[in-house]
């Protein structure tokens, strides 16, 4: 699943080649704006709040429309010359937007909205403080997830809600480094502002990186404990545990990665 850095990189990369230049072509590969066409309107701009990418689009700002994509599981954007031959098959691109320089194509989108700019609050205004936003507040993280503070730790990291931009990565990582299980209760978390720092420092030291890694230069491996089951903890030793918490159909609820002795389970 993406992570939020990955968003904003994609935002980026799209702010550049996208925002005040006037769209030529428009082309939506989704039922519910199929017939919808964007030429001749210029990207007003991108960016990303979370894990949610908004491309505003209009000359007239109180006429703007907002195209509101989520990247899903396995979502992106590439951008390319006009007339460039895509790395990806035709049946996975959701939409493309052209102007006279690149076109960006959206690759299997979770989903694609369109709307007046001024519905965006009821789109993503339940988002918490993006790391990677200019509005980050720790305070209020903090504040939101002890608002369940019965609920394990595990589930409110990825809560959108409570923080917006962390995904299954860096929840283990993060926890990791912070010797906390994912079931303790967010209420018993013995230093909650550290562990929500952690997450922050892990998403701004990976914002420009084309590869993620979060263990420290010496370590070859990228990560401390995600994707490491069964291998050896780089503390002690012990084998990784992948523990699988929430309910299932909620996929992106499970696969937390635990050292059972650096990070003590809080009912053993
Ligand atoms: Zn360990």
């Amino acid at each position: 699943m993406p992570e939020g850095d990955s968003v904003h990189r994609a935002a980026r990369m799209l702010d550049a080649a996208l925002t005040g230049h006037v769209l030529t072509k428009t082309d939506f590969r989704v039922p519910q704006v199929a017939t919808v066409d964007l030429a001749g309107r210029p990207v007003d701009s991108v960016c990303a709040r979370g894990k949610h990418l908004l491309i505003r689009i209009g000359a007239d700002p109180a006429q703007l429309l907002t195209m509101h994509t989520h990247l899903m599981m396995d979502g992106r954007w590439e951008v390319y010359a006009p007339g460039e031959r895509w790395r990806v098959a035709g049946h996975k691109v959701r939409c493309v937007l052209t102007n006279s320089t690149f076109e960006a194509i959206g690759v299997d989108l979770g989903f694609l909205r369109l709307f007046p700019s001024r519905l965006e609050p009821q789109a993503v205004g339940h988002l918490g403080p993006d790391p990677l936003g200019r509005d980050w507040d720790p305070d209020e993280v903090r504040e939101r997830m002890l608002q369940a503070p019965e609920r394990a730790v595990g589930l409110a990291l990825l809560d959108q809600r409570n923080m917006a931009g962390v995904g299954n990565i860096y929840r283990s990582e993060a926890l990791f480094v912070c010797r906390v299980h994912p079931l303790t209760p967010v209420g018993e978390v013995p230093d909650l502002p550290r562990l929500i720092e952690r997450c922050f420092l892990m998403l701004h030291a990976n914002r420009d990186r084309e590869r993620r890694k979060t263990t420290p230069a010496e370590l070859r491996e990228p990560y401390w404990a995600y994707k490491r089951a069964g291998r050896p903890c780089f503390r002690c030793g012990t084998p990784l545990d992948l523990l699988r918490i929430g309910p299932a159909k909620l996929q992106q609820d499970r696969d937390a990665y635990v050292c059972r002795t650096c990070q003590p389970d809080p009912a053993a």
